[in-house]
């Protein structure tokens, strides 16, 4: 419901919308890409209380919620087409 609303909103106002695959987007490190023993994982609650980890291979500290939305831009990013007069990352 609430990507059926983003997306009516966003074509109303001549906004590049994509959906993404999200699996795996809480788990890898943003930084360099690792799946690791340690990132949080599951839905319930033991697993939703970890808020934040390390990366064991890159030592970068992550919020779980700002690493999830990080990996989720990538994800959309790569998905994008280029446009003319817009520098792609
Ligand atoms: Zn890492």
């Amino acid at each position: 419901m609430l990507k059926t609303q983003l997306q009516y909103k966003a074509i109303g106002r001549g906004v590049w919308f994509k959906e993404v695959d999200e699996r795996y987007s809480t788990q890898a490190c943003s930084c360099c890409g690792v799946i690791s023993a340690s990132s949080p994982k599951g839905m319930d609650m033991d697993g939703l209380a970890v808020r934040s980890w390390v990366c064991p291979d890159c030592e970068a500290e992550h919020d779980r919620d700002i690493n999830a939305a990080l990996n989720r831009l990538r994800f959309g990013l790569r998905c994008q087409t280029p446009v003319d007069g817009i520098p792609s990352l």
